[in-house]
């Protein structure tokens, strides 16, 4: 009898699920491995029994994202009362931001905590060998505490290929995890640790394979693009991103391939956009678009947050991106608990003064993340009067975003957390023992 893998993904994960699946499947020693992406796959409940009855050991990871909580649960439980066998696994930023809720709402024996690829293999081939699966790198509930094995070692993006090109499965190539900036909102600092890069060669081969396969677009992952090949991941590597964009010139756009950098599903800091850099961009990208994150035009919810950039420093970058012909998309944030009328008069001066550029606002709402200093904060719901503004911004095509969706995701998780299925920063802390390893 085989062991079985599954892995159940959403459409929002699917990158991610690619990700670890290219790093655990050239690793993971006897077993047969299975997807199912639940937003696609109403039926996966009963092909997962299905499997779960050949096998001799079923693990079932489940990556997820806050919002997507209860079906994990419930899939969880389900799966449960059919396969008393089956070990399950979450993995993803909620999980690792709240391993705790994890582990004791939602059913969940193991937590791989941080970046998947080298633990969830070292978790499977424990299995097989039916060795201890709470591996290095792992969150547990031993005699009712929380136990958080951190793993120091950081995953190099060289050792592991950015999509499983085997499976014909195939999406932008990561070039950067982490990142050193740490802004209080967001869980990349949290999940991933400080930034490191992929190699320009390893870029080259995969992008080179994608054009090969036909797919010409080549786009990228990266906290911040434009951080590319630097020590902090902030301030451009004037070397590295030249670098970069030449030998995917001389690799791919001789076949067809077309460079799409520093857009989605990336974007750049304002601090991070140089004269310099944009030049070279300019010579080799196919984009006319770039994304930056300015979040708010208030330089005090900018310090607060800690983006240790300024209000002054986003304007100059839409100047020089326009200079060299790039349209920008600027990225707000609206609802930060500590956001008064004065922050949002300043974000509607920074709107007016920039409008007269080429850029669009791209709208979001603050979301507490778990495992974010704000995960137990409440978003400040927009007023009538700041709607009607954004209504009229949008209605002229200056503005576009989920902002609405994220208010309605930002009432869930306050909610799930009141109703007790995600715990806060803090209280992941007091109730964690931490080893690392
Ligand atoms: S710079 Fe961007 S990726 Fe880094 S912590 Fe801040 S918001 Fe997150």
């Amino acid at each position: 009898m085989e062991n079985c893998f599954v892995l159940i993904f959403s459409k929002d994960n699917k990158y991610s699920s690619n990700i670890l699946l290219a790093g655990i499947e050239p690793k993971v020693k006897d077993y047969s491995i299975y997807l199912f992406q639940w937003d696609s796959d109403r039926s996966f409940i009963h092909e997962i029994v299905d499997i779960g009855r050949k096998c001799r050991r079923i693990v079932i990871g489940f990556t997820f994202m806050t919002p997507q909580l209860l079906i994990a649960r419930d899939a969880v439980e389900l799966l449960r009362k059919h396969l008393n066998n089956a070990i399950f696994v979450a993995g993803g930023p909620h999980a690792t931001g709240d391993p705790l809720g994890t582990l004791t709402k939602l059913g969940f024996d193991l937590v791989v905590v941080g970046e998947g690829e080298e633990t969830l293999a070292e978790v499977l081939n424990a299995v097989s060998s039916c060795d201890e699966f709470r591996v290095c790198g792992t969150a547990f509930i031993e005699d009712d505490r929380l136990i958080i094995k951190r793993r120091v070692k950081q995953v190099d993006l060289d050792h592991h290929a950015p999509f499983p090109y085997w499976r014909n499965r195939f999406n932008p190539i990561e070039i950067m995890r982490g990142c050193s900036s740490a802004c209080h909102f967001c869980q990349v600092t949290y999940t991933f640790g400080m930034p490191r890069y992929r190699s320009v060669d390893s870029i080259a081969r995969y992008s080179k394979l994608m054009v090969s396969k036909g797919l010409k677009d080549i786009r990228f992952i990266a906290p911040n693009s434009l951080g590319y090949g630097s020590p902090d991941g902030i301030k451009p590597g004037f070397e590295a991103i030249p670098h970069l964009l030449e030998r995917l010139h001389n690799t791919i756009v001789e076949n067809g391939g077309r460079i799409f950098f520093g857009t989605f599903p990336s974007e750049a800091r304002p601090d991070s956009v140089s004269d310099d850099i944009v030049r070279v961009m300019k010579k080799y990208v196919s984009n006319d678009r770039v994304i930056i994150g300015v979040q708010s035009g208030s330089n005090k919810i900018l310090k607060t947050i800690r983006r240790n950039h300024t209000v002054e420093d986003a304007v100059t970058a839409i100047q020089v991106l326009n200079r060299y012909g790039f349209a920008v998309d600027v990225d707000l944030i609206f609802g930060f608990p500590f956001e008064d009328a004065d922050d949002l008069g300043d974000t509607l001066r920074f709107i007016q003064e920039v409008r007269k550029f080429n850029v669009r606002f791209h709208l979001h709402t603050f979301i507490p993340l778990p495992g974010t200093p704000y995960s137990d904060l409440n978003p400040k719901f927009l007023d009538s009067e700041m709607r009607i503004r954004i209504a009229k911004l949008v209605g002229l095509g200056k503005a576009y975003g989920e902002w609405h969706k994220q208010e309605s995701i930002a009432k869930l998780i306050m909610e799930l957390r009141s109703r007790g299925f995600i715990y806060s920063f803090k209280d992941v802390i007091k109730a964690s023992r931490t080893y690392t390893c």
